[in-house]
């Protein structure tokens, strides 16, 4: 569930993230694309927010029904300088990388998989499974100090909760309040799954922080904007708090951080700085270098076309 982003997602020039909007919700419309044949709402990156904090890329895949004949399955690929973040509200997927990790997802587990200088991996559906699959997949972009390092993955079984007056926080990465996820964050930003009954309910926020906001199922109020799913609420930094009025159940996902200080390229599966890396990036995929490793997948490689600045212009 994995899904690269395309050039008309992110043009293909490095730049600094935007400057954050000052005030109010700034409602972003999602991008509906493909992945591995299912349809997703690309609610970042977008022509007019890039990143969030260090978060560079938000998938909302489903609610999709799965079958024999319907499956999520995306082949190896690779991906640097960024952690892939999924979280499912429903079904289950595998996962296998080139670090030999294998390891299955399930509703109320993490998987935090870091590419550091390069790692490769695959999502499957499994065999046994059948019913509804929905979930999210983020990206945190790698700040300078470590996207060169090494690939990690790790797995969180169970994550802390903050309990609302009406509903729970779930903390993905970083902290709400007084409480702290135990996965990796290599920049200072948070990610939450909220799932909401009806009412008022009120979450700290960093006010160093910009915000953003994805309804996966439901609808949420925030400063007298609705918010539905399909759309990503943009909140600029300088809040305490987080007021969010539900009329019925809601499930979201809130992501934050301090804006991100370094210019990104992002490319296909690579978040990089400059075209020179991503072109060693994209030749060393396509030739088979250990760069990225070997994955054990049963399904096949994903081949990258070339970038638009390698391609000659027609004659
Ligand atoms: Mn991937």
């Amino acid at each position: 569930m994995t899904g690269p982003v395309t050039e008309s997602d992110m043009p293909p020039v490095s730049r600094a993230p935007a400057d954050p909007t000052r005030d109010g919700v700034d409602l972003i419309p999602s991008h509906r694309t493909d992945v591995a044949g299912l349809s997703v709402r690309r609610a970042l990156p977008r022509p007019s927010r890039r990143t969030i904090g260090a978060w560079c890329f938000l998938d909302h895949m489903g609610p999709i029904e799965l079958d024999r004949e319907r499956q999520v399955n995306v082949g190896p690929h690779p991906h640097t300088g960024l952690q892939t973040v999924t979280w499912l509200v429903s079904g289950e997927l595998l996962h296998r990388d080139s670090l030999g990790s294998e390891q299955l997802i399930r509703p109320g587990e993490l998987n935090l998989m870091t590419a550091g200088a390069g790692v490769a991996h695959a999502e499957e559906s499994t065999d046994t499974f059948r019913g509804e699959l929905q979930g999210v997949q983020l990206w945190v972009a790698q700040p300078e100090s470590t996207r060169h390092g090494a690939a990690a993955f790790e797995h969180h079984g169970e994550l802390p909760r903050v309990e609302l007056a009406h509903g729970a926080a779930t903390v993905l990465v970083g902290t709400v309040g007084t409480v702290v996820s135990p996965a990796r964050h290599d920049t200072d930003h948070v990610g939450v799954d909220l799932d909401l009954r009806a009412g008022i309910n009120l979450l700290p926020l960093a006010p160093g922080f910009e915000h953003g906001l994805v309804v996966l199922d439901g609808a949420l109020e925030v400063d007298h904007r609705l918010v539905e799913p399909g759309h990503l609420a943009y909140l600029a930094p300088g809040r305490h708090e987080l007021a969010l009025t539900t009329l019925s159940p809601t499930k979201a996902i809130l992501i934050g951080g301090l804006p991100f200080p370094e210019p990104l390229l992002m490319w296909w599966n690579f978040v990089a700085r400059t075209r020179a890396e991503v072109t060693d990036a994209y030749r060393q995929w396509q030739s088979e270098d250990d760069r990225f490793g070997v994955v054990a997948s049963p399904l096949a490689r994903i081949s990258a076309q070339p970038p638009s600045w390698l391609t000659p212009p027609a004659p």
